[in-house]
């Protein structure tokens, strides 16, 4: 199979479909791999990488569009894609259709077959192709921070780990699945004393039983929260309601109560965010301040570290990948149910039921 990666066109897009690695697996099962050039230059895989992997550079996107038999890519395509996709043809890539209708056209127009990374599925449930993201956030969450902290970008002056004779700060975590129990283990790797409120007594269970006595687990009530927030040095927002806006945690009164340069950084603005006083920013103007409080609400965090978040995402979707490559639609669909899960639109037709909905449509 013909397989495509062209490189990135949304603004501030480094990260790349397929990683070198991923590209020399496809090569050595047989598959032929196109790779527009540049397309990982910007996260420091440059051409030559590709090509020692196995790849054919190409000069343009057109060429990959016109030839490949699945697409390979990173976001949602843009308005200049969508014509040059076709029936036949097969997308794998972050979509987020239900809200976007104009896309939701644009793919139906083309005829091609799209399957979005994030409606994959795992046998336990889980998102797997999202679970990547929600680990760099998650991990840089404290990261970013850690440095707002600091005095100069508007925070209290606090060393998150403290050192001998001053103690650590106060890192609490709201919500503990996959951004906040990877926010929990930095935090607590780098010594802040961590408290994480989760409403899901398995989530609580899992968190104490991995960290046995080194962080704090409470029941997330109304009133736990309140208390956690306003005694907290850096207050991290990691809840979601699949499928909704994030709950509105903390109210413009109990950031009032918090210590002038104290830190939220809210992971959940994707969903709205979890703090009453969030507003999305991003990366070049990431914080603004109420009350005197610093709030960082970047929308796209991974973005930041494309180069990780590229090598992260490539793990999880190289096994659909080779799947798809290896037998084809609709085979590769046939044979895996989860994988089959991630179709969103085939031949014109919408065929995920979420997506349908928001179409007012059945699928
Ligand atoms: P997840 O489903 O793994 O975890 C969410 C947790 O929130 C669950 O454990 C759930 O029990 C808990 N929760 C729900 N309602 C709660 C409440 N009222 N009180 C306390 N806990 C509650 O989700 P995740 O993958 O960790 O993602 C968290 C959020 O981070 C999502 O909104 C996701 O879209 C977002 N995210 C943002 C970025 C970014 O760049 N800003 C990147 C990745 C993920």
């Amino acid at each position: 199979m013909q397989v495509g990666v062209p490189k990135e066109v949304k603004v501030h897009e480094y990260r790349v479909g397929l990683v070198p690695a991923s590209v020399r697996e496809l090569v050595q099962r047989g598959h032929q791999v196109l790779v527009e050039t540049g397309a990982g230059t910007g996260i420091g895989f440059p051409d030559a990488a590709y090509a020692n992997a196995g790849a054919s550079i190409v000069p343009d996107a057109e060429t990959i569009f016109a030839k490949a038999d699945l697409v390979v890519k990173v976001k949602e395509p843009q308005s200049t894609e969508w014509p040059q996709l076709r029936r036949g043809q097969t997308l794998f890539t972050y979509l987020h259709l239900a809200p976007d209708r104009e896309q939701t056209e644009g793919l139906l127009a083309s005829g091609c077959t799209a399957i979005a990374y994030e409606t994959v599925t795992d046998p336990m449930g889980g998102l797997p192709l999202l679970a990547p993201m929600s680990e760099v956030a998650g991990r840089m969450a404290i990261q970013v921070g850690a440095r707002c902290l600091e005095k100069e970008a508007g925070g209290a002056g606090i060393l998150l780990s403290g050192v001998p004779g001053v103690p650590p700060g106060r890192v609490v975590v709201l919500g503990g699945g996959v951004v906040g129990s990877n926010a929990a283990r930095i935090a607590a790797g780098m010594r802040a004393q961590v408290t994480v409120l989760d409403r899901n007594p398995r989530v609580l269970d899992a968190l104490d039983r991995e960290f046995a006595g080194r962080i704090a687990t409470v029941y997330a009530t109304a009133e736990a929260v309140e208390q956690a927030v306003v005694e907290a040095d850096l207050v991290i927002g990691a809840v979601l309601i699949p499928g909704a806006a994030a709950p509105r945690l903390v109210s413009r009164a109990m950031v009032a109560a918090m210590r002038p340069g104290s830190v939220l950084v809210d992971v959940a603005i994707d969903q709205g965010g979890c703090f009453e006083t969030s507003r999305p920013t991003t990366h070049a103007e990431p914080t603004y301040m109420v009350d005197g409080v610093v709030h960082y609400c970047v929308t796209n965090m991974p973005g930041a570290v494309a180069r990780t978040s590229a090598v992260a995402l490539n793990n999880a979707t190289l096994p659909f990948i080779l799947q798809l490559a290896d037998q084809g639609f609709p085979r590769a669909l046939t044979e895996n149910a989860y994988l089959a899960q991630g179709l969103n639109i085939h031949a014109g037709h919408v065929v995920h039921p979420a997506v349908a909905q928001a179409r007012g449509l059945k699928a």
